[in-house]
Parts: C-alpha cells; sequence; structure tokens
C-alpha cells in the first residue's frame, strides 16, 4: 500500500476569508432551500479537500466544499451540491449523478461536469504517481515513484531460492483532462 499524503495544504488559507466564504455559501444554500423545501444544512468550506465539495445527508445536511478553489469555483460547487441536496428530497439518497441530476443541476447554473484542477490536487496527484509492477511468480504488487531502468526480479520469491520478474503493469496517470 502506498501512503498518501495528508491534505493538509502547507500555507493554509486565513480562516477570517473561509468564515466569510462560509457566509456567503450558506445564506445562498438556504434562499435555494426556501425555494425547493429542502432540509437544512451546514456548509463547511475546508482545506482538507484538495477540490470540489461532498454532501453528507442527515439533519442537517452538511456540504463540505475545498478552500483551494476561486469564490466562483466554490459557488459552483455549492450549487452541484444542493443539486444533490434536492435529488435526495425527491428521490432518496441513491440518486447519484443521474441524468435527471445533471438536468436539475444545469437549472441551478452548473456548467462543470467534474472539480477543477487545483494546484493543491496536482500537487497531490504527483506525490501519490507510482509505477506499479507485479511479480510473474507470485503476483505481489510493487510500487515506486520512478520506473526501474531494466527487468528487475520479485524480492520476495529472490529470498526464497525461486527468482521471478516483475512486469509494469500501471504507470502514473497523466493529469490532463
Ligand atoms: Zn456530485
Ligand atoms: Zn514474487
Amino acid at each position: 500500500m502506498s501512503a498518501q499524503l495528508e491534505l493538509f495544504p502547507a500555507a493554509p488559507p486565513p480562516s477570517g476569508s473561509l468564515r466569510e466564504s462560509e457566509r456567503k455559501l450558506q445564506a445562498l444554500y438556504d434562499r435555494m432551500a426556501g425555494q425547493f423545501g429542502l432540509s437544512p444544512a451546514t456548509i463547511v468550506v475546508t482545506a482538507r479537500r484538495a477540490t470540489g465539495g461532498v454532501i453528507q445527508y442527515g439533519s442537517p445536511h452538511i456540504i463540505r466544499i475545498s478552500a483551494f478553489m476561486s469564490e466562483e469555483d466554490r459557488k459552483e460547487t455549492l450549487l452541484h451540491e444542493t443539486a444533490h441536496a434536492i435529488c435526495h428530497e425527491r428521490w432518496g439518497p441513491c440518486e447519484g449523478h443521474s441524468p435527471r441530476f445533471w438536468v436539475i443541476a444545469r437549472r441551478l447554473g452548473v456548467t462543470r461536469k467534474s472539480a477543477p484542477e487545483t494546484e493543491r490536487l496536482a500537487a497531490i496527484r504527483a506525490a501519490n504517481a507510482r509505477y506499479a509492477y507485479r511479480c510473474i511468480g507470485c503476483a505481489e504488487e510493487w510500487t515506486r515513484r520512478t520506473p526501474f531502468g531494466r527487468a528487475r526480479l520479485c524480492a520476495s520469491c529472490e529470498g526464497k531460492g525461486r527468482p521471478s520478474r516483475l512486469v509494469l503493469v500501471r504507470r502514473p496517470k497523466r493529469t490532463s483532462r
């Protein structure tokens, strides 16, 4: 298992500006909740998400939005999560990103289909990018940040006296979308 990089930023955005952003987004949600008859939600702008947002259904719902996005992208993310709240109200918790979810999201003003690639997310992706090798003998998987220059043997199999070759099974994904 490769270790995941912590999502804490090197320099978190100043908390005062996050509280201000939360107040605006909260006011926007409350307006839409009145309009669509939605359950209350608590809006949290957090430095623990690299991008995008998530809604946790409950009383109240909790909507978490990444602090690493522009104000405009935070607003769009809130609209996306509000579309989930509307679907939840109408059809229950399992609607996901269904066609009728996207119809509602578009009506609210959502234009993006996925969260923006923030600098923070790019840094985490780069740090987590791994080359994966599988042993053709024992099927053990090994990961490395840099590829092997030439053929390698599985250390585990070699230790047991039956040398076995590693084959490349995965490269780091390109981050372009
Ligand atoms: Zn979604
Ligand atoms: Zn092996």
